[in-house]
């Protein structure tokens, strides 16, 4: 019998599990996959989610696996270049951009070392319920045989098709539709000078680009198109790359002196959702419970976010200090309250739109002004909060075009 059995041992579920063994709870840490297999997702660690890495004593794991820190932000809109440092967050001043086959080890040996049971290539395949509450999990490791596990709760960190919501039917309660396709690959010979990470969008020809250094020399590159073009960018990803990246010359010519080391990859498939997170015995953590556009290279700190909030209140809740049930309800409503807004703005850069009025008429006059610049790109990166940079008015926009997309829109009771 564990105190919590976690399914799925990545950004949500590994540092979950580290957190409740390192306050003395039993936890089993399961994932079908092996440790260190690469997953698709490109890797901008925000400061914010830096900064938990920090507080959990694994940022110089990540650093020492060569791993860059980035403190300079090239973010172009159209013709208007800005470029600058954003403030910290919790005293980390730089964001980082470990691989995933760097940085999900260093989670899962974190969990190891503080007691977690970790198995790695088991699959669940169903969940144990008592009396209407989810009480364990059935799965099967290499050898495939079937086995069952109790615990007092299961925690789905198991991804955006994440089967823990479904058997427990969690519902999408927040549904911001899919407004993009998203590709990428890795360079070499494409340094940028200043060790940047760059955003350009292109507001007229509707894309958006990211580059940033990542580990043994390489550079990634992401490119986003409007969802509406996805089938085309699929046909032919090295034209849809080529014609797109002419539409910024100078990132063009860098990209030219390089070499492409990877084949191109992504997806059509990018929705913006909240999910219920908990109920009887059970709750999402990660994509499974909150799935937005990568545009804003958001998914693995919302994801540590969650593990932090969880790890509070599961562990509130089975030392007894408060009911288990209410502390799910209270992690589920404390992350929503806390995710809500950057998810908003997500959306809203998905949408590949024209800029705001307000935006496009503050931007020019920003220029040269060091701060203020420090603080768009702090939005941005998560260390200035949006209202403390964009207009209660906006910021209204911007959830009214998640509203748009969302059949009834509440807060989880
Ligand atoms: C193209 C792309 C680019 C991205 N770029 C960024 C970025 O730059 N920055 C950023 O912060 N985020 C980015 N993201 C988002 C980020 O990848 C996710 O938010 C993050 O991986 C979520 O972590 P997770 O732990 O919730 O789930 P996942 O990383 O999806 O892990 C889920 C795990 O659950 C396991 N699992 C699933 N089902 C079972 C089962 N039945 N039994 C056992 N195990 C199971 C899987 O094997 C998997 O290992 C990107 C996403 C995409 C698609």
């Amino acid at each position: 019998m564990y105190d919590v059995i976690v399914v799925g041992a990545r950004c949500g579920g590994a540092p979950l599990a580290m957190l409740l063994a390192r306050d003395g709870h039993k936890v089993l840490l399961v994932d079908r996959m092996a440790i260190g297999t690469d997953i698709m997702s490109t890797h901008f660690v925000k400061r914010t989610g830096a900064s938990l890495l920090d507080k959990w004593g694994l940022l110089n794991s990540v650093r020492d696996a060569g791993t860059p820190a980035i403190s300079e932000l090239h973010f172009n809109i159209d013709d208007i270049k800005l470029s600058g440092q954003a403030p910290a967050c919790d005293g980390v001043g730089e964001d980082f951009t470990p691989r995933r086959t760097v940085l999900d080890p260093i989670l899962v040996e974190a969990a190891a070392s503080a007691g977690v049971e970790v198995r790695d290539q088991f699959t669940v395949r169903s969940l144990i319920f008592d009396e209407g509450r989810v009480a364990g999990i059935r799965g099967s490791g290499k050898n495939g045989i079937e086995t069952a596990e109790r615990a007092k709760v299961v925690v789905g960190a198991d991804g955006i098709r994440s089967s823990v919501a479904k058997s427990v039917g969690a519902e999408i309660y927040v549904d911001g539709g899919s407004h993009t396709c998203g590709y990428y690959a890795y360079y070499s010979g494409i340094r940028d000078k200043d060790h940047a990470a760059s955003l350009n969008i292109r507001t007229g020809d509707r894309r958006f680009y990211i580059t940033f250094p990542t580990n043994d020399g390489l550079d990634m590159l992401f490119l986003f198109w409007p969802a509406e073009e996805a089938s085309s960018v699929r046909k032919d990803l090295d034209g849809a790359f080529s014609n797109s990246l002419k539409l910024v010359p100078e990132l063009d010519a860098r990209i030219r002196t390089g070499t492409r080391e990877t084949r191109i990859t992504g997806s059509h498939l990018l929705p913006n959702f909240f999910r219920r997170a908990h109920g009887p015995g059970w709750a999402l953590v990660g994509d499974a419970a909150l799935h937005r556009d990568p545009i804003t290279a958001q998914g693995i700190t919302n994801a540590f976010t969650h593990a932090a909030i969880l790890a509070e209140e599961l562990s509130a809740g089975l030392k007894g200090d408060k009911p288990i049930d209410r502390a799910l309800a209270d992690y589920d409503r404390r992350q929503f309250e806390k995710l809500k807004p950057m998810f908003d703005y997500t959306v809203h850069l998905s949408m590949l739109q024209p800029l705001p009025g307000e935006v496009e008429q503050g931007l020019p006059l920003i220029r040269g002004n060091e701060d203020a610049i420090g603080a768009f790109i702090g939005a941005f990166l998560g260390s200035v909060p949006l209202d403390q940079v964009f207009s209660p008015q906006l910021l209204a926009r911007f959830a009214a075009d998640v509203e748009r997309g969302t059949p009834e829109l509440r807060h989880v009771a």
